[in-house]
């Protein structure tokens, strides 16, 4: 039975926002599903830290879970927190959770209540998780994670030769996995990747034996020798191309419509916005969007970004205000701009990472600086 009064104030939701976002969770699924084919054998970890990198974790996991996905990764522990719950709602509770930053002091007991793995990337850590497994008075699961060239987290060179040398250490802790990070997967042709790998594989032999765990997205499409026991799929789920340098084997997951709030003429030699860095030459129609940098439309794209309204790629003109963005439709016919009507800010005709690069910045950071005022739509199973 449809319920009219949801589908009522979801109309009044839409009808009031500035923006709508669409978040394709089919899209989601099926991108998750071509890294496993990348993968041949080897299975795909989600990545859904920061919210799943702003597209909303408690519905893209349990689109992950459904298309297979039995562990995840997120980034601080109250990620961890989150994600067991929505796991758990959606009868999910034997995937594993890894925590990437670790465990904190005090906030062991968190790992055990809500079965989080944390992935330890220092000996201090290490110790921390031991001492927490001798209190416990059982084993408990953790990842290592060593350093082979992000110089962020991980066990660097010396404290993994501690590790082979004092096994002790290890006393109690359960390791499921043994993780590194790849600094540029998305260029095939930095040598770096090739030294990391030859310092994972040096790194591995000092370790206990245990699975090993090395590609993000980018990483999947540098070949088998790269994907070890388990990859960890990141951006390319959520549509980002993994391999800037040739087409994007991923679908388009998220859909950004902008609301055109006003259309006006200006004269010849007005200035637009803040700053009035632009200057119209002729006769111009301006249409004004709803959406601003406090949206997560970056301060960056004015004057540089472009928004696409049937099918046409338009500019935006002016610097991007708070709450909202001009651009200019002076090419368009006047009956295909009207206020009410909504523009594409990201959409099949103009990517998250055709925004980036207008943005100067990474698809990563366009998606997570999504804003929380958009009226969201989940489409998809
Ligand atoms: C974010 C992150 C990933 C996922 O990377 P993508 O490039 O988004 O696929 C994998 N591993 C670690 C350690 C990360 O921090």
């Amino acid at each position: 039975m449809p319920r009219p009064d949801t589908r009522r104030s979801e109309d009044a939701a839409a009808a009031r926002a500035g923006g709508i976002l669409t978040i394709d969770l089919d899209a989601a699924a099926c991108n998750y599903r071509r890294l496993c084919k990348e993968l041949a054998v080897v299975p795909c970890a989600a990545v859904v830290k920061a919210d799943a990198y702003g597209l909303g974790v408690g519905r893209l996991a349990p689109a992950f879970a459904a298309a297979g996905a039995r562990a995840f990764f997120v980034g601080p522990v109250d990620e961890g927190i989150e994600l067991d719950g929505v796991l758990a709602a959606a009868g999910r509770a034997d995937a594993e959770i890894y925590v990437l930053n670790g465990v904190l002091p005090g906030t062991e007991p968190d790992f055990r209540t809500h079965r989080l793995i944390p992935v330890l990337n220092s000996l201090a850590c290490v110790e921390r998780w031991r001492a927490a497994a001798s209190a416990a008075g059982q084993p408990l699961p953790a990842a290592l994670h060593v350093d082979t060239g992000m110089s962020r987290l991980g066990l660097p060179d010396d404290e993994v030769g501690v590790l082979a040398a004092e096994p002790g250490r290890l006393d109690g802790i359960d390791v499921r996995l043994i993780v590194s990070h790849l600094a540029c997967a998305e260029e095939p042709d930095n040598p770096l990747n090739a030294e990391q790998l030859t310092r994972f594989r040096a790194a591995l032999a000092q370790l206990p034996e245990a699975p090993a765990c090395l590609a993000n997205s980018s990483g999947i499409f540098l070949g088998p020798d790269y994907h070890f026991d388990l990859a960890r799929g990141g951006v390319a789920l959520y549509g980002v191309n993994p391999t800037p340098e040739r087409p994007n084997p991923m679908r388009q997951v998220v859909r950004l419509q902008g609301r055109i709030l006003q259309v006006r003429e200006i004269d010849p030699s007005r200035t637009v916005g803040y700053g009035a860095t632009h200057r119209a030459a002729g006769r111009t129609r301006i249409a004004t969007i709803g959406v601003g940098y406090a949206d997560g439309y970056m301060r960056a794209l004015s004057n540089r970004g472009h928004a696409v309204i049937e099918g046409r790629q338009v500019p935006v003109v002016g610097r991007v205000s708070m709450d909202s963005l001009t651009l200019d439709v002076t090419e368009l016919p006047e009956a295909t701009v009207r206020p009410g009507g909504f523009v594409d800010l990201i959409g099949p005709d103009h990517d998250v990472d055709a925004l980036a690069e207008e943005a100067g910045t990474i698809g990563y950071e366009i998606l997570t600086a999504l804003g929380h005022r958009y009226h969201r739509v989940y489409v998809g199973s």
